[in-house]
């Protein structure tokens, strides 16, 4: 049993996940979360939290919680951020993991002692962190759990020209009414950009959204049924899957360019599809209107890419968010300049430092927290190995450093090229190659 414990970043689901698993598995492990509490971005007062005051879970409840951890009777099909906090805190609570979590105490940088691509020399790392009192604390571990979000760091672009009004970013939204009388544009159709028109439109004078390109729109419910509780079975090929969904997208919400967007320029699933209903419900009322992509800010208004021009008071920027992990070092998570994602094994282990694993970096449609629970449960069973298996963690070991044998997680699936799209997997072809990677290691909990 090593000694030292081991270092989780975080106690959004994902850390808590990690928590837990490093539990199951009897290994010590310390938590460093910079909030006061557990719960990740699911508590709008955290510090890091990107959510709003009307945001609820976009997947349904059944397909995101834990499975060691349903919710309980009762509980919405989609539950809202207070649900949710709720739920997470109960998850700590039953498995005791609060008492081993540094509260308000900010990870401020992670280093290897030695060299980390060493596989022979037993891996340490110290995590440097300031508390609450404001005093740097340095602590050793025996390897570090990164599980601090991907939807915290706003993407900003940078619009050409000046603006009058108020710029924000969606991480910075959080209640309608401050929307009350302006003239609000949106910029970015993605899943937090539909909510936030949806939510203007009850207080502003006027909402557009502007969109650079067409979407894919999936109700929330389908057959009085949360729309991904369907089809939950034994996954269809990917050209079988599009065609039928696609259908039924036609059937429910309808063909999206008779409310003025573009037509996709990807077929369904190539992207991140928009569960939202609501939106198209607004514009066919005339609460809201579609726009070009933004050539330029100008004044008191904003140009479109059709040369049209129009005033607003408000300009939301739903323009996504990219992954930041500032207190590490890139050549430690194998991340080239210039690409939007990190190259890890199963997007949880670094090849380039012994040690070193991220849980929660993955974007998929419908992967829920089970799926990172499951990446925390891979890293858990890996370290447990490396005490009581040696030669299983070297097997796994050996293809994390060989990049040519690591799988295919698209499930056939041509994804966009998009720097939003660099961490994007195929949640079946995902979860399977994670659950495969686990189950070959053979370590029980
Ligand atoms: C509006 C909205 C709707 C969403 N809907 C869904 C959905 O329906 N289904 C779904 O599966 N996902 C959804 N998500 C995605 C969401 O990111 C995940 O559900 C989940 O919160 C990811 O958990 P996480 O633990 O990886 O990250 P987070 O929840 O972001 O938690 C990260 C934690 O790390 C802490 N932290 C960060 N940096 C440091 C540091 N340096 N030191 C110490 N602590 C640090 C933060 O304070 C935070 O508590 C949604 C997100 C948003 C914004």
């Amino acid at each position: 049993m090593t000694s030292l414990p081991y270092a989780v970043i975080g106690a959004g689901p994902s850390g808590l996940a990690a928590a837990r698993n490093l539990q199951r598995f009897g290994l010590p492990w310390v938590g460093y979360e910079l909030a006061d509490d557990v719960g990740g971005l699911w508590d709008i007062n955290a510090p890091r939290s990107t959510v709003y005051e009307s945001a609820h879970l976009i997947s349904s409840r059944t397909t995101t919680e834990f499975t060691e951890h349903p919710m309980p009777a009762g509980t919405p099909d989609y539950p809202s951020h207070r649900h949710l906090l709720a739920y997470f805190r109960s998850y700590a609570d039953r498995f005791g993991l609060r008492e081993h979590y540094r509260f308000g105490t900010e990870v401020t940088s992670v280093e290897p002692v030695g060299d980390p691509a060493d596989p022979a020399a037993p891996p340490r790392w110290v995590v440097r962190a300031t508390g609450r009192d404001g005093i740097p604390v340095e602590t050793e571990h025996a390897g570090v759990v990164v599980a601090n979000g991907t939807l915290s760091e706003p993407n900003v672009p940078q619009l050409p020209g000046h603006f009058d009004g108020e710029i924000l970013h969606t991480a910075d939204y959080k209640r309608p009414q401050i929307f009350a009388g302006k003239r609000v544009l949106v910029v970015g159709a993605g899943n937090s950009g539909c909510d936030i028109v949806v939510d203007a439109v009850h207080h502003a004078a006027s909402v557009d959204l502007s969109v650079r390109r067409g979407y894919h729109f999936v109700p929330k419910y389908v057959f009085g049924r949360p729309a991904d509780t369907l089809n939950q079975g034994r996954p269809l090929p990917p050209r079988v899957k599009q065609a039928v969904d696609s259908r039924l997208l036609r059937m429910f919400t309808g063909d999206p360019t008779r409310f003025g967007f573009p037509e996709p320029d990807h077929r369904l699933y190539e992207s991140h599809p928009i569960v939202n209903s609501l939106v198209l419900h607004h514009l066919g009322h005339g609460d809201a209107s579609v726009r070009p992509d933004v050539e330029r800010l100008d004044g008191d208004g904003v140009v479109f890419r059709d040369g049209t021009r129009r005033p607003y008071d408000v300009v939301v920027l739903a323009t996504g968010y990219r992954l930041h992990y500032p207190f590490l070092d890139r050549s430690l998570l194998a991340w080239p300049e210039g690409t939007g994602a990190p190259a890890l094994y199963l997007q949880i282990v670094s090849p380039a430092a012994e040690g070193l694993y991220v849980v929660g970096m993955v974007e998929a449609s419908g992967i829920g927290w089970q799926g990172r629970w499951e990446q925390a449960e891979l890293v858990a069973a890996y370290l447990a190995a490396r005490e009581r298996d040696p030669q299983a963690a070297e097997r796994m070991r050996a293809r994390v450093a060989d990049p040519s044998a690591w799988p295919d997680l698209s499930g056939g699936y041509d994804y966009l090229g998009l720097e939003r799209m660099a961490y994007y997997v195929n949640k079946d072809a995902y979860r399977r190659a994670v659950r495969a990677q686990t189950a070959e290691l053979g370590v029980a909990p």
